[in-house]
């Protein structure tokens, strides 16, 4: 890679060695005391990013693959590019059971109708009227929603553009909804105001003045991938009430 000699990189070459510097502690920590965990990183992170530390506290998170910086992303393309290599984890971490709801994740196997994709988790299925669905295992990997989070603040830029194609690919499936031209939008930088956990998914809020673009990775229906919602503040700046349709939107199923 062309990391050296390059100026803007710099910061990035040092924290990922800052961060390489801190997992030995890390890891001698939870030896001494397997709970051992960093409990204010969850709840520091959005204020920190940009301010260098973050990478720092999310070392953990990132010794098996080092994942693309936020400095490397800077186009919606480029972040749903990376977003998709994430939907199976994506889809693992979200919330798959009623139980689920508050956060956390059941220690119950969870299954799926395969005709109506809902899901929940085998303590739970005694509670509800199953027959009606036809249930199957999941095949889930380990389930750590406060893990994915924390990589998804890590992957997402604070602030991204539309480019050319994306602009381009919502333009095609756009409503006429008080919107400004999607093309207009293109100069605006969306800017990274929540990563929710939702069901199935997890949701990337970014907005700008007049937009908000919801970019959510995870189950599409049966599939899996990365769907990007445009809706526009206009009805509700025009005094309208309810909840605003989107106007535009992408989405990119994984393989
Ligand atoms: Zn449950
Ligand atoms: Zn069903």
């Amino acid at each position: 890679s062309d990391l050296a000699g390059n100026a803007m990189s710099l910061p990035v070459v040092l924290a990922t060695q800052l961060a390489a510097l801190c997992v030995p502690a890390y890891r001698r920590a939870q030896k001494r005391d397997p709970s051992f965990a960093l409990p204010t990183v969850q709840a520091a992170l959005p204020s920190v990013r940009g301010a260098g530390a973050v990478d720092v506290a999310a070392a953990p998170a990132t010794t098996a693959a080092p994942a693309p910086t936020a400095a490397e992303l800077q186009t919606m393309s480029d972040l749903f590019q990376a977003l998709l290599g994430l939907c199976d984890e994506a889809f693992a971490s979200s919330i798959l059971c009623t139980c689920e709801s508050s956060g956390g994740t059941t220690d119950a196997e969870v299954v799926r109708c395969r005709h109506c994709w809902v899901s929940l988790c085998r303590h739970c299925t005694k509670h509800f009227a199953t027959a009606s669905h036809t249930l199957e295992t999941l095949p889930l990997s380990a389930r750590d929603p406060t893990a994915f989070e924390r990589r998804l603040w890590l992957l997402a830029p604070m602030a991204i553009q539309l480019d050319r194609t994306s602009a381009a690919e919502l333009e095609r499936t756009a409503t006429a909804s008080g919107m400004p031209a999607i093309g207009d939008l293109s100069h605006e930088a969306f800017h990274l105001q929540r990563v929710v956990r939702e069901r199935g998914s997890w949701r990337l809020q970014y907005t700008t003045q007049v937009a908000q673009l919801r970019i959510s990775i995870g189950a599409l229906g049966d599939a899996k991938g990365v769907a990007a919602l445009l809706h526009s503040f206009a009805p509700t700046l025009r005094g309208e009430r309810g909840a605003v349709p989107p106007v535009a939107r992408l989405l990119l199923p994984s393989s």
